[in-house]
């Protein structure tokens, strides 16, 4: 199977499954996330019609960011950032996904240049609770929220959540359920958030049923990634 097949079958299993739980499949985007594959796959998706890309690795985005500036992609950061990776990413990224420190976002806000639309950002959440993931915990998100919304040059869109791995459709589901749940109590509260970044190549499914806005999808488009 070649990333165009593949790009095929989830562009046709994302419409599959927003017409299975009455959703607009414009309201769903794929992020292809081509960590650790070359610029060629890359080129491949976007032959085919793909224009955004995730990467959670700060240097691997920038690398490839300057190979393919020919092509006008939409690059999505869903990784943890670093301080000193933080201005380029400002200057390359169109969205960072995985905004859990305050003063990481303070740094993008100051060095988004003002030139560019504002840094579109979700802020990442510790679902499952777990003691070794990165993410805002729900108890806190609501004063983090408000933190976030005082910067001018960061927009932000929703949340992103990576789940404890689970198998069982039903026990995704309510993980994802619960992430719905919290980006509706923060639009109770005031805020007006339209993006939730929730369900991989294993999960996509659950992830559409409660509501994702965007897929983020590595393995079926690219294949296994080399370790
Ligand atoms: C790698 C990665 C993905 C894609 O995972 P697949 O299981 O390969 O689809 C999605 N989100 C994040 C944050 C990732 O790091």
């Amino acid at each position: 199977m070649t990333v165009t097949d593949n790009l095929q079958i989830i562009g046709a299993k994302l419409k599959h499954f927003a017409e299975k739980y009455q959703r607009a499949a414009s309201d769903i985007q794929l992020l292809a996330v081509s960590k650790r594959h070359p610029v060629t796959a890359i080129r491949e998706a976007y032959a085919a019609g793909q224009t955004a890309f995730g990467e959670n690795y700060a240097q691997e985005l920038l690398e490839k960011a300057e190979q393919l500036d020919d092509l006008p992609i939409e690059w999505h950061f869903i990784g943890p950032l670093q301080s000193n990776k933080s201005r380029k990413i400002a200057a390359v990224a169109s969205w960072v996904h995985s905004i859990d420190r305050i003063k990481i976002a303070r740094r993008l806000n100051h060095q988004r240049a003002a030139n560019l639309p504002r840094l579109n950002v979700c802020i990442q959440v510790n679902i499952s609770q777990e003691a070794s993931k990165s993410g805002i915990l729900p108890a806190e998100l609501f004063d983090f929220a408000e933190q976030l919304a005082q910067l001018p040059r960061l927009k932000l869109r929703g949340l992103m959540v990576i789940p404890a791995a689970e198998t069982e459709f039903d026990k995704q589901r309510a993980v994802f359920a619960e992430t719905a749940a919290l980006l509706r109590q923060l639009n109770h509260k005031g805020f007006q958030l339209d993006t939730l970044s929730m369900g991989m190549s294993s999960d996509m499914e659950a992830a559409i049923a409660e509501g994702a806005t965007i897929v983020r999808i590595g393995t079926a488009i690219f294949g296994q990634r080399k370790s």
